[in-house]
């Protein structure tokens, strides 16, 4: 949002939006809700995405130095036919900032298979209102995290994380309403329930994929077509901005490129990480979860340190190390304290081993992917299948067939300020 306004752009004053002061997680062990608010008092913003989107393109328009071609569609990025004649047009760089399935980013001859790794589903209700005013709110303990975004004039979003084969089911509406129904305030419940067996939600594909390259200096990547990550954290907008500004900043690329994987790296593995601690039934998530909240009960220091890391204003791999490292303790020391009793020894071994088995392969995934960045790209899919066998939840190795796509209706919501 800081970015936008020091270029003249306020979303606040737009329709259907609505200023946040932070999140509210609501524990699937029913004990008191966590506050994480951002610090200071410095504000987010939740908005529909479309109010984003028309903001940023008549901004663009307005701008006398751009030629704004809304609907043109880049097939490929090589010399063009016309009229059976070959032509091309010569630019001293191009920037893909064309997302997920980005055809630049393939022209370098990187990957964009879609690799989904669970589906979100959009609802709008309308006339209710949520517990906590101006929070998003997160609740765990359903088939997948549950968000939920006041937009303005009693109105809210309500994005379900729904693993694929859940969706897949003949009767995921009524599955969906008893399951994600039950953790929904009282209040919101009807309408939800409603929506759902009305057919009034949209469905848009998460996926994963780390930063692995920027491109070239005649060829540079931006935003989702650089990586992308499960909207959970919503770092994706923060990280596009961040790359566009500092492209525009720099005079060398290779000093960009830098630049970027240094600011990017933290967050990119937060957001990988914390959807994967947050989506995953596995017992070693659970524990790794419940280490969480503790640390996030405890210590309004973890909870400060944890909205600076996701608000992208934290970028230090030192000090989020620091803080998984204090977690992974934390997971470990309750696993003991249960084995005490000597009926839950099987439990806690089995746990145990594989989460160390899970952050062996998760130090090597990305160990490879580092490596994979500094060869231009190069060994990107072994990295991949490496952090795949820790990632189990954000990385599952199936390549998406639903043919489903993110859509109009999605909420951009929290970027900070
Ligand atoms: C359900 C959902 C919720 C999200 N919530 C949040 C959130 O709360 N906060 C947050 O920060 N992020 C969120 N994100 C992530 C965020 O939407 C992305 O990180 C962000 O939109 C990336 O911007 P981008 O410009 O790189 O790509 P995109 O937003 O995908 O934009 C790419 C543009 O390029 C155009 N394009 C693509 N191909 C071509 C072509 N061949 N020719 C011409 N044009 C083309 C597209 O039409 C589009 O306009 C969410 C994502 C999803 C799916």
């Amino acid at each position: 949002m800081r970015t936008l306004r020091d270029f003249g752009l306020e979303l606040e004053p737009a329709p259907h939006s609505s200023a946040g002061k932070g999140f509210v997680v609501f524990p699937e062990d029913g004990a008191d809700l966590i506050m994480l608010p951002y610090p200071g008092d410095s504000l987010g913003l939740s908005c529909e995405h479309a109010v984003i989107v028309s903001s940023l393109h008549e901004a663009v328009a307005n701008e006398p130095g751009i030629d704004f071609m809304p609907g043109a569609r880049v097939r490929t990025v090589e010399p063009f036919t016309r009229d059976g004649a070959v032509h091309s047009v010569t630019a001293g760089r191009t920037v893909g900032a064309d997302g997920r399935s980005s055809v630049v980013r393939r022209s370098l001859g990187l990957s964009t298979s879609p690799k989904t790794c669970s589906l979100m589903v959009g609802i709008l209700l309308e006339d209710v209102q949520l517990p906590v005013d101006g929070y998003g709110h997160m609740l765990c303990g359903g088939p997948g995290p549950i968000l939920m975004y006041p937009l303005g004039g009693n109105r809210v979003r309500v994005l379900l994380d729904v693993p694929q084969e859940r969706w897949a089911r003949p009767d995921r509406v009524e599955v969906m309403a008893s399951s994600c129904g039950a953790l929904l305030p009282e209040a919101l419940r009807p309408s939800f329930v409603q929506a759902l067996r009305n057919g009034e939600f949209s469905v848009a594909a998460n996926g994963v994929k780390p930063r692995i390259s920027y491109g070239h200096p005649g060829r540079v990547l931006v935003g989702d077509a650089a990586g992308h990550y499960h909207p959970l954290t919503g770092v994706g907008m923060t990280l596009g901005f961040g790359d566009a500004l500092e492209l525009a900043e720099s005079d060398d690329f290779n000093e960009f490129a830098r630049g970027r994987v240094k600011a990017t790296r933290a967050p990119e593995m937060l957001a990988i990480g914390v959807y994967e601690a947050f989506a995953d039934r596995r017992d070693e998530a659970v524990v790794l979860r419940q280490a969480v909240y503790r640390s996030w009960r405890d210590a309004p220091a973890v909870r400060d340190r944890t909205t600076r890391l996701l608000a992208c204003e934290d970028t230090s791999t030192v000090r989020l190390g620091f803080a998984f490292g204090l977690t992974v303790v934390r997971a470990i020391l309750a696993v003991v304290r249960r084995s005490r009793d000597e009926r839950a020894w099987p439990w806690a071994r089995e746990t145990l081993r594989s989460l160390v088995v899970r952050l062996w392969w998760l130090w090597r995934g990305f160990r490879l992917a580092y490596k994979a960045r500094s060869a231009g790209g190069r060994g990107d899919e072994r990295a991949r299948r490496v952090l795949a066998r820790a990632l189990l939840v954000s990385m599952r190795s199936r390549t998406d067939e639903t043919g489903l796509s993110a859509d109009g209706s999605r909420v951009r919501a929290f970027t900070r300020e």
